[in-house]
C-alpha cells in the first residue's frame, strides 16, 4: 500500500494537488482506495464546496475527512490549511459508513454498522470519526467492540475552531454532518494495522469518586462536592474564563481495563459541574495527572520506534491540543518527528477527544497521541533507524547539574504521593485486620457476610461457623494474660491447618471466632465443624496441654441477613457449651 500527504495552501484546489495521481499505476491498480481530509476551517461556507471538489478529484476514491481544532490559545502553531492523505490498497479494501445523527442515536448507529461488519471479512481495523461536541459517541465505540472485541477501533472526535463556537463537522460519502459519525472498515488478509497509545501523565495525590453525574458529559459532583471543587482545592483553579487552559495540563486520570485514561473537562459550571466531551459513569475513581514534557516524549519515542520496527507502508496521528499547550511548540512537534521517521508520509489531526480502543480497554481520551501505523504484506527489508532524541538526552544530562526548581517540586510531590498512597493501602489493610492473630477483623466479617448472603442464589446455602474458647478464663487465671494470648494465635494457626486458604476466618470478639467456608457442600457442614473441633482438641498447647472449643454450625439462605444468620450460629454455640462443651451444635 501507499500513502501521500499533502497539504493545501489557500490557492491550491484539490484538482490542483492530486492532478496527475489518478493515471498513476498504484493507483489505478489499487484494491482500495481511500482519502483522509484534516480541515481546520469549519465554516460550512468553506466546507460544503470542498466536497464537491475532493469528489471532483478522484471520482474513484471513497472519501472521509474531519474538521480539526485551530488555534483556541495564542501562540500554538496548529494547523491552518487543509492537509489529505490518500491511501491506496493493493490488496487491501476499504469501506466507508456514515451516519447523520440527527436521524440515528449512536447506539442505533453502532448497531447498525455491526450489522455491516457481519458481512466484510478479515477486518483489521476501524477509523471511527464523529462530530458535535454534544454527540457522545461511547455507546457506537462500545457496540461494535463488544462483537469485535480483537478489532482496534482509532480516530477522534472532529474538532472546530473557535472552542467556545462548536462548528465541528465530519465529511464521507461526498456530504458533510455536523453532527454525525464515520466509521471507515479496513480489510484484508494482508493488511496489518499497529495502533499505539501515547500518554505519558501520572496520577498525583489522593484518589476520588465521581458521585454524580448529569447527561451529555456533564460531572455534577465528585466525593459528593461540587466537581470543579478539587480543581479549585488542589490547583487553586477558580470556574471563569480561564478554566480550560488552566486544567488541561492535569487531567482526570482513570483505570480502565490496563489503561491508565486520562480525561480533561472542557468547560465548568457557575455551580462547579464539568463538562466533559464523553460520560463518565458514576463510581469511577478518578485522580488528577500531571506530567512532564520529557515523560510525554520518552513514552511516544518509545513508540514511535516500535512503529518504525513495524515500518508501517502509511501512518495516522491523532493528537490531543493539551499536549501542545502543554509541551510548547517545539517539543510537540518533536513528537511528530519521531513518527515521521518511521513514516514521512505521517498525516495528523487535533480532535476534540481521541478514539483508542483494543483488547486492552480504551475508548475516548483527551490529552493523548493515537498513532495507527498500516502495511500490507510483510515488512520491507530497508532498515529504519532508531530515532534518537539528542534533546532529550540532554535534558536528562543537564538536569543532574542544575534542577529546575519545578522538576525538584515535581519530584517532591510523586514522592510524597507514593508515600501517601503506600500509607493508604497499609492503612485500609490494617482496617480491616485485628492486631492479635492477623484474622480479619468483626468489621471485615459483617462486609464480607452481607456481600457473600447478597450473592446467594435461590437454593444456594452457605456454611458459617462460630466456635468459642472452653473455660478460657481459667487459662488467664492460672498462666496469666500472656500465655492467654499466646493460646489464641497457636490455636488460630492449628485452625487454620484445617481450613482452605480461601476460606475466611475472623476474630468476632475476645475468644470467639467466625468461620466462613468457601463453596462447601453444605451436607458436609457437620462434619467440616467436628474436623475444625477434633483438629485444636488434639493438639498440646504448652503450658496449658489441652484447649477444647464449642462449635455453633448454621446454613445461611438468601433470604437471611447478617443479624438472622448471627443470631442463630449463635443459639447454635450456645447449645453446644449447655451440653457439655467441646462439641459441634447445629441449628
Ligand atoms: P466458656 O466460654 O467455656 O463458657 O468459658 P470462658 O471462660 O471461655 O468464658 P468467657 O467467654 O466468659 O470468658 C472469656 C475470657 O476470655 C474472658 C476474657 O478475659 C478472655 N479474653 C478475651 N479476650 C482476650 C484476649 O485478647 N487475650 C486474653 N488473654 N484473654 C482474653
Ligand atoms: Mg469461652
Ligand atoms: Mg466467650
Amino acid at each position: 500500500m501507499q500513502q501521500r500527504t499533502f497539504i493545501l495552501g489557500d490557492e491550491d484546489s484539490f484538482e490542483n494537488v492530486l492532478a496527475g495521481i489518478s493515471d498513476e499505476p498504484s493507483y489505478k491498480n489499487a484494491s482500495g482506495r481511500l482519502l483522509v481530509v484534516f480541515e481546520p476551517n469549519c465554516s460550512p461556507e468553506h466546507c460544503a464546496p470542498k466536497i464537491g471538489q475532493m469528489v471532483a478529484a478522484l471520482p474513484d476514491a471513497q472519501m472521509v475527512g474531519m474538521t480539526t481544532l485551530g488555534p483556541n490559545s495564542d501562540g500554538l502553531d496548529m494547523p491552518k490549511n487543509t492537509m489529505c492523505s490518500l491511501l491506496t490498497f493493493e490488496t487491501s479494501e476499504v469501506k466507508v459508513f456514515s451516519y447523520d445523527c440527527h436521524k440515528i442515536t449512536p447506539l442505533r448507529a453502532g448497531q447498525q454498522f455491526v450489522g455491516e461488519l457481519t458481512k466484510i471479512n478479515d477486518i483489521a481495523g476501524i477509523l471511527f470519526m464523529s462530530s458535535s461536541i454534544d454527540l457522545l459517541p461511547a455507546p457506537f465505540i462500545d457496540a461494535v467492540s463488544k462483537d469485535y472485541p480483537e478489532v482496534p477501533i482509532f480516530g477522534a472526535q472532529a474538532g472546530t475552531k473557535d472552542f467556545a463556537f462548536d462548528q465541528s463537522m465530519i465529511m464521507g460519502n461526498g456530504q458533510f454532518f455536523d453532527r454525525g459519525i464515520n466509521a471507515i472498515v479496513f480489510s484484508g488478509k494482508d493488511l496489518h494495522v499497529q495502533v499505539d497509545y501515547n500518554m505519558g501523565f501520572r496520577p498525583l495525590g489522593r484518589e476520588f469518586t465521581i458521585t454524580e453525574c448529569g447527561e451529555n458529559g456533564i460531572v455534577l459532583t465528585i466525593d459528593d462536592l461540587p466537581a470543579a471543587s478539587i480543581y479549585e482545592r488542589y490547583l487553586n483553579v477558580t470556574p471563569d474564563q480561564y478554566f480550560y487552559d488552566n486544567v488541561c495540563a492535569f487531567p482526570l486520570l482513570s483505570v480502565n481495563n490496563n489503561l491508565l485514561i486520562p480525561r480533561v473537562p472542557l468547560s465548568c459550571t457557575e455551580d462547579g459541574a464539568l463538562k466533559f466531551s464523553m460520560n463518565l459513569p458514576v463510581d469511577e475513581r478518578v485522580s488528577l495527572g500531571y506530567s512532564k514534557p520529557e515523560y510525554l516524549l520518552r513514552e511516544t519515542l518509545t513508540s514511535a520506534n516500535a512503529m518504525a520496527k513495524f515500518k508501517p507502508d502509511a501512518l495516522l496521528l491523532f493528537a490531543c491540543m493539551n499536549r501542545r499547550i502543554f509541551m510548547g511548540n517545539e517539543k510537540a512537534d518533536r513528537e511528530f518527528a519521531y513518527y515521521a521517521n518511521a513514516n514521512p508520509n505521517v498525516c495528523w489531526t487535533y480532535g476534540f477527544g481521541e478514539v483508542y480502543k483494543t483488547w486492552e480497554g480504551g475508548g475516548i481520551l483527551n490529552s493523548s497521541l493515537v498513532a495507527v501505523g498500516m502495511r500490507e504484506g510483510a515488512p520491507s527489508d530497508a532498515p529504519i533507524p532508531e530515532y534518537v532524541d539528542i534533546e532529550l538526552q540532554n535534558t536528562e544530562e543537564k538536569t543532574h547539574a542544575n534542577i529546575p526548581l519545578s522538576d525538584r517540586m515535581i519530584t517532591f510531590l510523586e514522592a510524597t504521593s507514593a508515600d501517601l498512597r503506600a500509607m493508604i493501602d497499609n492503612l485500609s489493610l490494617l482496617a480491616q485486620r485485628d492486631t492479635l492473630t492477623g484474622l480479619y477483623n468483626r468489621r471485615y466479617m459483617n462486609e464480607h457476610l452481607g456481600y457473600e448472603l447478597s450473592r446467594l442464589k435461590e437454593g444456594d446455602r452457605l456454611v458459617l461457623l462460630m466456635y468459642d474458647i472452653d473455660h478460657f478464663k481459667r487459662i488467664n487465671d492460672t498462666y496469666g494474660h500472656d500465655v492467654g494470648d499466646g493460646i489464641l494465635r497457636e490455636l488460630t494457626a492449628r485452625v487454620e491447618e484445617a481450613i482452605r486458604t480461601n476460606d475466611v476466618l475472623s476474630r468476632w470478639g475476645g475468644e470467639e471466632f467466625l468461620l466462613l467456608f468457601t463453596r462447601a457442600d453444605p451436607s458436609l457442614a457437620m462434619e467440616l465443624a467436628e474436623r475444625v473441633r477434633r483438629h485444636v482438641e488434639e493438639r498440646d498447647f504448652k503450658p496449658v496441654g489441652r484447649v477444647t472449643i464449642s462449635v455453633g454450625v448454621t446454613l445461611g439462605t438468601p433470604e437471611d441477613t447478617v443479624d438472622t444468620l448471627f443470631k442463630r450460629v449463635d443459639e447454635a454455640l450456645y447449645e453446644a457449651k449447655n451440653t457439655g462443651r467441646n462439641r459441634v451444635c447445629m441449628k
